[in-house]
């Protein structure tokens, strides 16, 4: 059986608006996660864009950011499987997924695909199963992939105990004129802080803020108190218009411009990067 992968239709609706077939995680076991999709395809957002990964993709997510374009689970309920990379080829597996069988199916896909920088654990928010990545990330480590946790930056007590485990930590400010939600400026700098000058903690961190043409400097300048290191690459990437919609970037070069110029005051590397992986097509 061939999965097509999730598509937004108005019955498929981006998050806020998804019907879950799957439960949410109260009540699961720590053994077990619901995963909507795994898949080997490219990085395509920040300090590794471009880098072969393999992907896992959670469902579900605490937050409602405006321009959320993931959906939160499939159609079916069940966890897509891209055995062989771009093929568009879905086979299903069982959800939630057992932690024993995510490691075999990573495993598999190894095999099957190459050479492989890292797992990302993306969703969704993955640190919603922190306890089930508690085990698979040591037993990724052990296959000699790097794991990287690709997360909103809002649960610091759910990064903790993963932090010896983690190569790359891809951390996202909120802003509020992206997301159009309340600021997460407090919760941001105590994750932040976790990452930043801990023994626990080896790995990269590097900051994605989504940004849009209403987007402020002045708002940006809460970036001061939460990355006390201005030595982290902080990433600005515009909003991308949600799929299906026929609008390009709409963020005007001057805006954009301006808001690179003065971050970079407070900062040794601010880059501006879209979302590459659409531009090549890939999941
Ligand atoms: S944090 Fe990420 S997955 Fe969650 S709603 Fe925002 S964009 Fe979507």
């Amino acid at each position: 059986m061939n999965l097509n992968k999730p598509a937004f239709t108005e019955k498929n609706p981006p998050h806020g608006l998804v019907q879950s077939t799957i439960a949410f995680p109260k009540g699961l076991g720590t053994n077990q996660a619901p995963i909507q999709e795994i898949f080997s395809s490219i990085q395509g957002e920040g300090l590794y864009a471009g880098c072969r990964q393999l992907f896992v993709r959670f469902a579900h997510c605490h937050l409602h950011c405006a321009y959320c374009d993931t959906p939160m689970t499939t159609p079916s309920g069940q966890c897509a499987v891209e055995w062989q990379a771009g093929t568009n080829q879905w086979k299903p597996e069982e959800n939630p997924l057992k932690q024993s069988h995510l490691v075999a199916i990573l495993q598999q896909l190894i095999t099957a695909n190459g050479k492989h920088h890292s797992v990302s654990f993306t969703g969704g928010e993955p640190l919603l199963y922190s306890q089930f990545l508690l085990t698979v990330l040591p037993q990724i480590q052990v296959l000699g992939v790097k794991t990287f946790l690709e997360t909103s930056g809002t649960q610091p007590h759910l990064l903790a105990p993963l932090l010896p485990f983690l190569d790359v930590v891809a951390m996202d400010v909120k802003l509020p004129s992206a997301t159009k939600q309340a600021p997460r400026w407090v919760e941001n700098q105590a994750f932040y802080a976790l990452l930043e000058n801990n023994p626990a903690f080896t790995g990269d961190v590097f900051i994605k803020c989504v940004f849009n043409q209403s987007t402020t400097l002045e708002e940006l300048s809460h970036l001061k108190t939460i990355v006390t290191n201005p030595k982290t690459v902080i990433f600005l990437q515009p909003e991308t218009p949600l799929e299906g919609s026929t609008n390009a970037i709409t963020i005007d070069a001057q805006h954009m411009l301006a808001l690179q110029a003065g971050i970079s005051a407070w900062f040794e590397d601010v880059r501006v990067l879209p979302q590459t992986h659409k531009f090549l097509k890939v999941s």
